[in-house]
């Protein structure tokens, strides 16, 4: 997608009106649906949970309004913000922040990201006075991964490239999703055939919790015009025509006509282009297709 960053707020209103309606609109315009800092009220009670209904009413409902239930029905300690710095992960963070709400965010350093990532990082810091927890790989873990072999093994073979996003990401991540109820997550459906059918909640029995992804039927230019509308800091490589961003050995640029996912582990020929932190079973945990994708 081309993006214009030159637009002025009432251009990009008017764009925004015109190409979501006004559900999906500035926080200015939206009114309550984005109460502002400090105007949020916690509830702890902890409720049954029917996924199938739950699922079926939150197609129709905004991130705001799936944010909002989450955080009446959950303590707001054990519920933890996942982000790497992709767009639409720094959009939840300032939707969140803008509804009241002090997120717990945590991010999984895994020591090759990019620059670029480390600066966005830090303007998101900056920005919203947020803590950002940075979990990383264990140094015994990634001395046993490194053993007699190159640091780059990931481009030898699928199961090293697994091998590594394992010490690097999900064992991290293990780490980073103890004493947590909710896990939140900003991924989408069309990132990706493997995210197609996600679900807005589901459970993880691998880390015993929810996970709850309020933009998953956000489509990418949903998240850029949110971006531009509001200000969100952005990584500077989605001006260089990256789609995704992860580690630097394992991200490329993605061109015209590619999936959004081919930008990454390009070498494979494997089309699960997933380092395994989202996968449950075998595939990214899903209940049934979705059947309406609206903002
Ligand atoms: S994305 Fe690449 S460098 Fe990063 S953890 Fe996975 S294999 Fe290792």
């Amino acid at each position: 997608m081309q993006q214009n960053y030159g637009q002025s707020s009432l251009e990009q209103a008017l764009v925004n009106v015109m190409l979501f309606g006004p559900l999906f609109v500035t926080r200015e315009m939206a009114g309550d649906k984005f109460p502002r800092r400090g105007t949020w009220e916690r509830n702890r009670t902890m409720p049954d949970l029917d996924l199938e209904k739950l699922n079926e009413e939150f197609e129709s409902k905004s991130a705001t309004d799936v944010l909002r239930w989450t955080y009446d029905n959950f303590d707001h300690d054990r519920i933890k913000l996942s982000t790497s710095f992709g767009a639409e992960g720094i959009a939840l963070i300032d939707i969140l922040v803008n509804m009241g709400i002090n997120p717990n965010i945590f991010t999984v350093d895994t020591g090759r990201l990019f620059q670029e990532t480390y600066d966005v990082w830090a303007e998101v810091v900056e920005k919203y006075d947020v803590k950002i927890v940075s979990h990383s790989p264990d140094p015994e873990e990634l001395r046993k991964l490194y053993e007699g072999g190159s640091p780059n093994l990931f481009y030898d073979s699928v199961e090293n490239r697994k091998r590594c996003c394992y010490v690097r990401k999900v064992l991290p991540l293990k780490s980073a999703l103890k004493d947590t109820d909710v896990w939140l997550s900003s991924l989408r459906r069309t990132q990706g055939d493997s995210r197609r059918d996600l679900p807005i909640i589901s459970p993880s029995s691998q880390y015993d919790l929810y996970k709850i992804y309020p933009m998953a039927n956000w489509l990418e230019q949903n998240v850029w015009t949110y971006i531009r509308a509001n200000s969100v800091p952005y990584d500077k490589l989605y001006d260089q025509g990256f789609k995704t961003i992860g580690c630097a050995p394992c991200t490329r640029p993605v061109r015209m006509g590619e999936s959004v996912r081919s930008g990454r582990w390009w070498w494979e020929e494997t089309e699960e282009k997933e380092c395994g932190i989202h996968i449950e079973d075998g595939v990214i945990m899903r209940t049934k297709p979705a059947k309406n994708y609206q903002i």
